[in-house]
């Protein structure tokens, strides 16, 4: 017992969820969330799910419609510090398409301070925490954007290689060049919705300017691609096959974490590109967290179900 709460503790994984607020122009009172609490939310749903037309789902935390950017950040900040030490990080931004993924780890298309995501705010702390330590530490920082499109085509950006970078300026230029290249195609819900993985990963290096020792760490920042099931009578041809693609990704993933927090022996890395680009940061003493995001509105109940599920099987 005692083992177990330790091992809770450290933590290795969290899931988050995340509910968007209703957009300007949407009518807020069909809702399908009947309740949060700090750790819990409940969904209404249709009749065959239970006797009282709700299920809850529990979580590390529950942010709501109203958690800024900040806040969910500051909650995750001392594990994303870590890589300095020599650990590795992975986030994981998971959902259907509209429900947030974006918001959460670059921010909306138009950027303030306040807005920012998790990837800004994760890099200018690794640069302010360089700073500090300049002197007794030498680190360096750069990063890659990589591109999983269709898992046989492995489509990476152009340019996949690492570049150097030393201020947040230059990482926000580099997410631009990424973010233009990403794949994207039109579908019944969303004329431009995501059927791609974009992964941004950070490689750090150090050395102890007194012992002369050195470390590595590396942070995968993942904005995956929509978790939306398609109706098959609805696509065909490269629209069907990317969605095949993205189901068995993001089950290969579902099952790798999963595997990791059951502490099972055997874990199926090599069953998709996304787990094997990113087996040495899951598992271990590697950190990961999964944001599972939630749209609010009725309509979406199928897919906030069938999202939570996910997250329930990988907490
Ligand atoms: P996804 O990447 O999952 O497809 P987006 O991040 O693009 O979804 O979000 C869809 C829309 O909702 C965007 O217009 C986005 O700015 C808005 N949005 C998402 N989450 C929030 C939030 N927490 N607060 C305000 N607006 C949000
Ligand atoms: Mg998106």
């Amino acid at each position: 017992k005692l083992y177990n709460q330790i091992q809770d503790l450290k933590g290795n994984i969290r899931v988050y969820c995340r509910v968007r607020p209703f957009l300007p122009g949407q009518i807020s009172s069909l809702s399908s969330v009947a309740g949060m609490e700090e750790r819990t939310i409940t969904i209404m749903t249709p009749t065959k799910y239970g006797k009282d037309g709700s299920k809850s789902f529990t979580f590390n935390k529950v942010f709501g419609p109203a958690a800024t950017q900040d806040g969910v950040f500051s909650d995750m900040q001392p594990l994303i510090r870590s890589v300095l030490d020599g650990f590795n990080v992975c986030i994981f931004a998971y959902g259907q398409t509209g429900s947030g993924k974006t918001y959460t780890m670059s921010g909306p298309k138009v950027l303030t301070e306040e807005s920012l995501g998790v990837n800004y705010r994760a890099l200018n702390d690794l640069f302010n925490l360089q700073a500090q330590r300049k002197g007794t530490i030498d680190y360096d920082i750069s990063v890659q954007m990589i591109e999983i499109y269709n898992e046989q085509k492995g489509l990476a950006v152009p340019d996949a290689s690492m570049v150097p970078v030393t201020s947040t300026s230059d990482v926000v230029e580099l997410m631009n060049q990424g973010q233009k290249n990403r794949a994207v195609g039109s579908t019944a819900i969303n004329d431009r919705s995501s059927r791609s993985h974009s992964c941004l990963t950070v490689h750090v290096q150090g050395r102890d300017l007194t012992s002369g020792t050195g470390l590595r760490g590396c942070m995968h920042l993942v904005d995956l691609a929509g978790s939306e099931r398609v109706d098959k009578s609805e696509v065909v041809g490269d629209r069907l096959k990317e969605a095949q693609y993205i189901n068995k990704s993001l089950s290969a993933l579902g099952d790798v974490i999963a595997s990791l927090s059951q502490k099972n022996t055997h874990v199926p890395y090599r069953n998709s590109k996304l787990t094997q680009l990113l087996q040495d940061s899951l598992g271990g003493q590697a950190k990961t967290f999964m944001f599972v995001h939630i749209s609010p509105e009725l309509d979406a109940v199928g897919e906030t179900i069938s999202t939570l599920k996910f997250a329930e099987r990988v907490a």
